[in-house]
């Protein structure tokens, strides 16, 4: 046993040697391969189900109006450094607006090859409210799960404020992953019932919906450090914005692939149809040589390290392209549709109910307060479509009867927006 333990650690000090960005990790990979564990052979459907997600962007263009998200920040703190001052929290979402806006000033560093789908999101954050929590706990990533305790006042951390009307960021000390070294930066939970991610990647609950940061890659003025294995982590409060698109969709450039520590893979895809297609994270270097995947189309584009999404230095990011844009605006419209003001009545999950569900054959469907027609289809949890229809009445029989047992999802739309709800066939 101690012989495997060594071998280990020797394989990870390689990596970590060989390859620094290594060192530094978003939570995103550990929520990937909990649900690995969690649902076996799931990776293998991360492509399947992509149209949808092509589907949504190009819908993404109906409402042309800025979004403005109300944000709360919980600052959970042991340590008096842990408690930042609030010229950091308001360089935070200083750096969010200027991200999510295009004003960053780097925003021109891009290369030209990609400067046709570099975008403005028209999407702006504003601070609702800061909470400070004084903590006795240690927030530990383990290998299998991410220290939502942070989220929660009875466990050490700060209760989320209404997390459908909000976007809650708890800034703590995030520790060291125990054995194998390396650090998570942060994490954020995608939407349930995005077409591009897979089953499980969802928050286990409402309640903690959101995006946990380190308190020392917070904000782009910020005194405090992060240097793992020798190496000092540039922060530039890029971070955040990485982990805020990650809670509006967005998948890492090159497609999680390859698993914990983001393998190399030309076969995975981020969803997004203008990102280029990128086998492996680009590392902190920003090398404009690198060039992991051949693109099809006729133009072989080099990887995107200006990409929000990618691993790259915060230095070099500048960029969220505007199929990303579409995409996140979607999910504004859709799957967080009450987090953003709007004077439009919002169509919400409250509205649907589904019954018996579990069913067998039949599944009977209530939409209240239903306007015009709506149009139905029912996707397994790869994506995969088993029924479409349009319907006009508020009450209707669907026959599942068809259908070998699992999960699905039942996808309702109408001119108000969108939602989705989970039912399952047992036979
Ligand atoms: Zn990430």
């Amino acid at each position: 046993m101690k012989f495997i333990y060594t071998l280990i650690t020797v394989f990870y000090t390689f990596v970590l040697v060989a390859q620094r960005p290594n060192t530094v990790v978003c939570g995103h990979d550990m929520v990937l391969d909990i649900n690995e564990k969690k649902y076996p052979g799931y990776q293998s459907v991360l492509n399947q189900s992509f149209d949808e997600a092509q589907r949504y962007s190009q819908n993404a263009t109906l409402r042309n109006e800025i979004f403005r998200i109300p944000v709360v920040i919980h600052i959970v703190w042991r340590n008096e450094e842990e408690n930042l001052a609030d010229s950091i929290i308001q360089s935070q979402i200083q750096v969010l607006n200027d991200a999510f806006r295009l004003q960053n000033s780097n925003r021109d560093e891009i290369r030209d090859i990609f400067k046709d789908i570099q975008g403005d999101a028209e999407i702006e954050f504003y601070l609702k409210d800061v909470k400070r929590v004084k903590t006795n706990e240690n927030f530990t990533v383990l290998l299998f799960s991410l220290p939502d305790e942070v989220k929660q006042q009875d466990e050490g951390g700060s209760d989320a404020v209404d997390t459908e009307k909000h976007l809650n960021i708890w800034v703590c000390k995030i520790q060291p992953i125990p054995f194998i070294g390396g650090q998570v930066l942060g994490y954020a939970y995608p939407p349930l019932g995005l077409a591009n991610w897979p089953a499980g990647a969802e928050a286990p609950s409402k309640d903690l919906e959101g995006v946990v940061i380190d308190f020392r890659v917070f904000g782009n003025n910020n005194p405090n450090k992060l240097t793992v294995q020798g190496f000092t982590h540039e922060a530039l409060g890029r971070t955040t914005v990485h982990e805020v698109g990650h809670y509006l969709g967005l998948r890492h450039i090159w497609g999680d692939g390859g698993g914990l520590f983001g393998g190399d893979s030309c076969g995975e895809d981020d969803g997004i149809e203008d990102t280029p297609n990128q086998g492996a994270q680009s590392g902190t270097e920003c090398d404009p040589t690198l060039n992991t995947c051949v693109d099809s189309g006729g133009i072989d584009l080099p990887d995107m390290f200006e990409n929000y999404m990618d691993y790259s230095g915060e230095a070099c990011q500048n960029t969220f392209t505007k199929g990303q844009i579409a995409h996140m605006r979607s999910v504004l419209m859709n799957q967080r549709k009450l987090l953003v003001n709007t004077k439009e009545v919002a169509f919400t999950s409250d509205q649907v109910t589904i019954y018996p569900n579990p069913t067998s054959d039949k599944l009977t469907v209530n939409v209240s307060d239903m306007e015009g027609e709506i149009t139905l289809e029912i996707r397994d949890m790869t994506g995969s479509l088993h029924k479409s229809d349009k319907i006009n009445n508020p009450s209707f029989d669907l026959d599942v009867s068809t259908f070998s047992t699992g999960m699905y999802m039942l996808h309702i739309r109408n001119k108000q927006g969108s939602v989705a709800s989970r039912f399952v066939v047992a036979k």
